[in-house]
């Protein structure tokens, strides 16, 4: 039986408690942070250890759900990029179905919810249902890598703004970004989902303007001990993205920030880098 049949299933037996019209359950929506379970808000791991059921993304690290109670059910939802396990309206519709059976939700997104999560679009859906629900923001990943691998997001010698962006767009109609707004000087361009139309976004970004010797960096599995952060200008990233094969989930990080990392990349590993991450320059 397939995990949307599953679903329907569960659905269908959580539904039958809607029929005995109880108050409905309270969802809330809860950012887990970019992988390394430290991060997490301490908002977010109250949520987590009085969760009953919960329904959680791809990019959520089993070290976040080892704070569920052995009793929370755990409801997988997939979403790795292009591959939901899934449809987002099902998504949606289980969400308020088990609301309206009266069950309190934890719905965990990677990162922030409200970031390139989908969390707009779920909590329009419950406001329009009536559910009541609140939201726990969380750490984005270009937050975590920042300071993971030793990039300030924004700095006043190089960037006085930052852009976080997304290289994948809806329905995979094509790239159709504002060229000119992300290829201005003295700002940082972060990409989230960016790594399988990398080659168009900089050929695209040098074609309007940006040099292709403005430094850049690809930061793979950032926060995590899985970490990889590969520098090297927008012209070269392409072929560094190839040579490492770098995969999702990745950020790219393009702007004159980057270069700041030759001073901090070693700074915070005492404290802060995980045990097996792995750094390599151009
Ligand atoms: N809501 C999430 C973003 C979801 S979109 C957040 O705020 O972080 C999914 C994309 O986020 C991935 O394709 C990747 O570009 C980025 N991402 C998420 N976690 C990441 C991580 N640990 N390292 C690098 N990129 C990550």
């Amino acid at each position: 039986m397939s995990t949307s049949q599953c679903l329907s299933r569960l659905a269908a037996h959580h539904r039958s408690d809607t029929e005995k019209q109880v108050p409905p359950g309270t969802v809330t929506l809860v950012g887990a942070g970019p992988g390394d379970p430290e991060l997490l808000t301490v908002k977010a791991v109250k949520a987590l250890e009085a969760a009953r059921v919960v329904l959680y993304d791809h990019l959520v690290a089993p070290e976040v759900l080892a704070y569920l109670p052995h009793h929370a059910e755990r409801i997988y939802v997939g979403k790795e990029s292009s591959r939901h396990t899934l449809p987002q309206g099902e998504i949606i519709d289980l969400m308020i179905c088990l609301a309206r059976a009266g069950k309190s939700v934890l719905r965990l997104k990677g990162g922030d919810g409200y970031i390139f999560g989908r969390g707009g679009e779920e909590a329009q859906a419950l406001a329009q249902a009536g559910i009541p629900f609140k939201v726990i923001p969380g750490l984005t990943a270009a937050q975590g890598a920042a300071a993971s691998v030793g990039i300030p997001l924004t700095h006043r010698d190089h960037a006085c703004a930052l852009v976080l962006a997304t290289g994948h767009l809806r329905d995979n109609k094509g790239l159709d970004m504002d060229w000119d707004m992300l290829a201005r000087p003295r700002q940082t361009v972060v990409l989230y989902m960016g790594v399988n139309n990398l080659p168009e976004i900089c050929r695209q970004l040098q074609a309007h303007g940006r040099g292709a010797g403005t430094p850049a960096a690809l930061i793979e599995n950032a926060t995590t001990a899985r970490e990889r952060c590969i520098t090297g200008t927008l012209g070269e990233l392409p072929g560094l993205a190839l040579r490492h094969q770098i995969r999702p989930p990745a950020l790219v990080m393009i702007g004159e920030v980057v270069t700041v990392r030759q001073q901090l990349e070693h700074a915070g590993d005492a404290v802060s880098k995980p045990a097996a991450a792995v750094h390599a320059a151009a």
